[in-house]
């Protein structure tokens, strides 16, 4: 399958929809997911086009990990999470809705059960103060 650019990742880089930036540079866009599976999650989106992991081009899979991993710390110590999940999907059967490349940083507390994927929206203010908060910890 083919990548449309007109999928709302490539929107948000592309600047027409608006995001909670957390972290931008010339080769990604870290952003926090707006219907949250649980407080903190966050969204690493490499800019280069490709729907997924299975047609990424091997460098752009070699550069992102070491921003999930900063991504990670970084959420870890914003939220105080006890765990860190990171997930990323491949085609709709496997639960991918937005067809551009990008990994899921989700925090986990102990004792607080996940959110369902793709549940409901959070508050923006909300999401605002924590795109601050993790980006404070850069
Ligand atoms: P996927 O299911 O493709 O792995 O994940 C897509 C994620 O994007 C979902 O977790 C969903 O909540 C999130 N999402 C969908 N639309 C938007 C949007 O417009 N803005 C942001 N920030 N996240 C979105």
């Amino acid at each position: 399958m083919s990548y449309d650019p007109s999928n709302i990742f490539a929107k948000i880089l592309r600047g027409e929809i608006p995001a909670h930036k957390v972290f931008e540079d010339d080769t990604a866009l870290v952003m926090m997911d707006i219907f949250p599976q649980s407080r903190g999650h966050t969204l690493v989106i490499p800019k280069v086009a490709s729907r997924n992991l299975l047609d990424a081009d091997p460098a752009t899979l070699s550069a992102v990990i070491p921003l999930v991993q900063k991504i990670a710390k970084a959420v870890m110590a914003a939220t105080k999470a006890d765990g860190i999940r990171i997930v990323q999907f491949n085609e709709a059967p496997a639960g991918q809705t937005v067809f551009h490349l990008h990994i899921h940083v989700i925090p986990v507390y102990e004792g607080v059960s996940m959110g369902a994927h793709g549940g409901g929206q959070a508050d923006n203010a909300e999401l605002a103060t924590l795109a601050k908060a993790i980006a404070a910890q850069l």
